[in-house]
């Protein structure tokens, strides 16, 4: 019980353990996304910039003086249009510059913003916010990124590329590209939201399909429990009734007419059937609060076996006109490690439903067949079949088909009763059929059970 109990809290703890796990694997996974878009965006930024630095006609920018008197130069409005042009061609690109350093201070050459608007330069205009990383490209030669990074106009993702002197080397310009850290953060916050809404919605489901399944587990112990109280309190006053049947068939029938003889034999047979399927009942539940209880294991000779439910199953096969018979691969004396009681149960319970299932005047075959390290105990009928649709719902907790439903009285629970004896027994319960033609079920023991 306490072993149960572990399990079932074990059981608990492994879908959580999952959704830390998916959380652990979906942060992980997001971090790097954001990362990696993060430093895609900066890359081709500064890529850009470089190719504009490359591209800007040097001569141009020299024979500009630095201060307002640019602004009626044509060197002036040809490099402010190019700026302009290439501002639009992406629309991630909010200014394009080219600054230069004088007296320790960054001052702009121009820009691509439009004299009459309000965030437009005019060449001289110092750079008063340019940060360390901006000084360091006039001193470095080398282009940098740099932001989110604020000034007067907003903030910023900023890349600077250095334009030179051929002769000296020495930075004479720095092109800048600003990018709106908005839409910098938008983008990562695109790429990253991919994987985050994947980690949760796997999150989420780990957990429904947990939730739906503690739901159907809890749904059948309540099922299990309540079917078993009543076929317990079904058993004791039907016990009471078979007696009372039993006592007047025997003792005050020879007073009765034929049909009321026959009436009462009716009653004792229902009561027999309805005391059968209470005991079937109540076995299942029992089978179920022992299932971790382990196997009574002993050589048994399943040969006797099978005589002995083959004599119990005689007279209803005789009934109706069913002969029980023996395939040619059955051994004279088969010893089997198992627990004899419960594959009896199981060989009965497949043998009974041949019978039941069958049709007057049909055969029942019992074969066997070994493996290396089976034993298979084959039942084979010429009865209803089972349709192919209803297959994989068989074993099933109080499942029968709709054709059976409608052709014999029966609970559902030998089959699912099978499954749990063969699973203690390491083995298989399958089975082989179509409609109208017949089932074969097949018993495999493992030979090893020792
Ligand atoms: P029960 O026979 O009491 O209904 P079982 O669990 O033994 O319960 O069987 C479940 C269902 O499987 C049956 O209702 C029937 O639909 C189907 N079944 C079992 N054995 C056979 C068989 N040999 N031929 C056809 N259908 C079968």
């Amino acid at each position: 019980m306490l072993n149960k109990e572990n399990k079932q809290k074990e059981a608990a703890w492994r879908p959580y353990t999952l959704i830390v796990f998916i959380l652990l694997i979906g942060s992980i996974s997001t971090l790097y996304t954001v990362k990696y878009a993060g430093d895609s965006v900066k890359k081709s930024l500064i890529e850009h910039t470089k190719l504009v630095a490359s591209t800007l006609d040097r001569g141009n920018i020299n024979s500009l003086s630095g201060n307002e008197s640019d602004v009626d130069k044509i060197e002036y409005i040809n490099l402010k249009s190019k700026l302009i042009d290439v501002a639009k061609i992406n629309g991630d690109i909010k200014f394009v510059y080219i600054t230069s350093m004088r007296n320790g201070e960054i001052y702009f050459v121009a820009d691509s913003e439009k004299s009459d608007s309000p965030d437009y330069s005019p060449p001289g205009q110092v750079y008063f916010e340019a940060t360390d990383t901006f000084r360091n490209v006039f001193v470095n030669n080398e282009s940098a990124i740099e932001g989110p990074t604020s000034d007067r106009w907003g903030s910023w993702i900023s890349a600077l590329s250095p334009i030179t002197d051929p002769k000296s080397n020495e930075v004479m310009y720095v092109v800048g590209i600003d990018m709106n850290s908005r839409n910098y953060y938008t983008t990562l916050i695109i790429y990253g939201s991919i994987p985050a809404l994947i980690t949760i919605l796997l999150s989420s489901l780990v957990l429904f399909l947990y939730r739906e399944r503690r739901k159907e587990r809890d749904l059948l112990a309540l099922r299990s429990e309540f079917v078993s109280i009543v076929a317990h309190d079904l058993r004791t006053p039907l016990v009471g009734i078979k007696w009372s049947l039993d006592y007047m068939i025997e003792n005050e029938s020879q007073n009765l007419s034929q049909n009321q003889k026959e009436s009462l034999k009716l009653m004792h047979d229902s009561s027999v059937e309805l005391l059968k399927t209470a005991n079937q009942i109540l076995e299942s539940t029992e089978m179920e609060k022992r299932e971790a209880k382990s196997l009574i294991l002993k050589k048994a000779d399943i040969i006797s076996i099978l005589d002995e439910i083959t004599a119990i199953f005689v007279i209803p096969a005789k009934e109706k006109n069913i002969a029980i018979v023996r395939s040619g691969t059955l051994p004279k004396e088969l010893n089997i490690v198992c627990d004899q009681v419960k594959i009896k149960r199981a060989i009965s319970n497949i043998l009974s439903n041949a019978i039941k299932y069958s049709a007057a005047g049909k055969t029942v075959t019992i074969g066997y067949k070994s493996t290396p390290n089976t034993h298979i105990i084959s039942i084979t009928d010429q009865g209803i079949g089972i349709a192919t649709s209803e297959h994989s719902n068989m074993f099933k907790e109080f499942y029968r088909t709709s054709k059976a439903a409608h052709t014999s009285y029966g609970t559902g629970l030998g089959l699912y009763y099978v499954k749990k004896i063969m699973e203690l027994h390491k083995g298989r319960v399958w089975f082989e059929s179509s409609e109208d033609t017949g089932t074969t079920f097949f018993l495999e023991i493992p030979n090893n059970l020792v």
